[in-house]
């Protein structure tokens, strides 16, 4: 019979997909408490988001978050892959965007952990992924994938002008989007950034050149743009600009059916 217990460890496994940097980080400890993740704080349409804390290393003391894919996401094994993947290339992004010191505060982006409950672990977790970051404070959303965005608030313009950016010096390849996050005295932190690619290659939030163009039939340059910088020429609208994180279900090739859209916000 299934016995509950206080508190659930997680400790976390190598796996040779993950990166150098983040395999460094393995003498990270974390804990759940079982009511945290029969209890999830916050969910998407896809996925659970449950509060910890870190136990150790650095973090020690400092909450940290834990993202699972609900049963039944078709699309959650490549999910981690793909969501490590578009926080790099969002990292390359945020990094030379901050050497322009347009601002005068630093942009930083979260880096998701991906973490197993160890096999000894009850049954109902054992084997369970999680992708585990630190918690982040005054949440702000500035704009989403479809185009929606939020100049009004603090921060707000400045971000629109990153996801400009972003087309510029990638050669008009890329558009980082869905920025999210806390603000701090001296740093933004971002969590859950969206690459747009022309091939789709970051996966569902990944909505192309119609999602490149969706942002820029709403993008209006502000104070922090460069007039330099370039821009697509007539951008079309395709989605309905809102505010949550919209994902496309990627199509067999062989089968010419519009995508399925579903939306979740988180
Ligand atoms: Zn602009």
């Amino acid at each position: 019979m299934f016995k509950l217990r206080p508190w659930t460890y997680i400790r976390r496994l190598v796996r040779s997909a993950l990166q150098q940097r983040q395999i460094q980080q393995l003498q990270f400890g974390l804990s759940y408490s079982y009511d945290a993740l029969k209890n999830p704080f916050a969910q998407g349409t896809f996925r659970w988001v449950a509060k910890g804390s870190y136990t150790s290393g650095p973090r020690q003391g400092q909450a940290c978050v834990a993202k699972w894919f609900k049963s039944g996401a078709v699309f959650s094994d490549t999910y981690f892959t793909l969501d490590i993947k578009a926080v790099d290339k969002s990292l390359e992004i945020v990094d030379k965007f901050n050497q322009l010191n347009i601002i005068d505060k630093a942009i930083k982006v979260n880096i998701p952990q991906v973490w197993y409950f160890k096999d000894e672990s009850s049954d109902e977790w054992s084997g369970q992924r999680f992708l585990c970051e630190p918690f982040i404070r005054n949440y702000q959303k500035f704009n989403s994938n479809t185009g929606w965005n939020d100049s009004s608030i603090a921060w707000g313009e400045a971000m629109q002008a990153l996801s400009h950016f972003s087309y510029h010096i990638t050669g008009g390849n890329y558009v980082l989007c869905d920025l999210q996050g806390g603000i701090y005295q001296r740093e933004t932190v971002l969590s859950d950034p969206v690459i747009l690619s022309r091939n789709r290659d970051y996966g569902v939030t990944d909505l192309g050149s119609a999602g490149i163009g969706s942002f820029f039939s709403q993008h209006h340059c502000g104070a922090y743009c460069r007039p330099e910088w370039t821009k697509p020429a007539k951008p079309i609208l395709h989605y309905n600009p809102v505010r949550g994180t919209t994902m496309v279900r990627h199509t067999v090739p062989t089968r010419p059916s519009r995508p399925r859209v579903t939306r979740f916000f988180g």
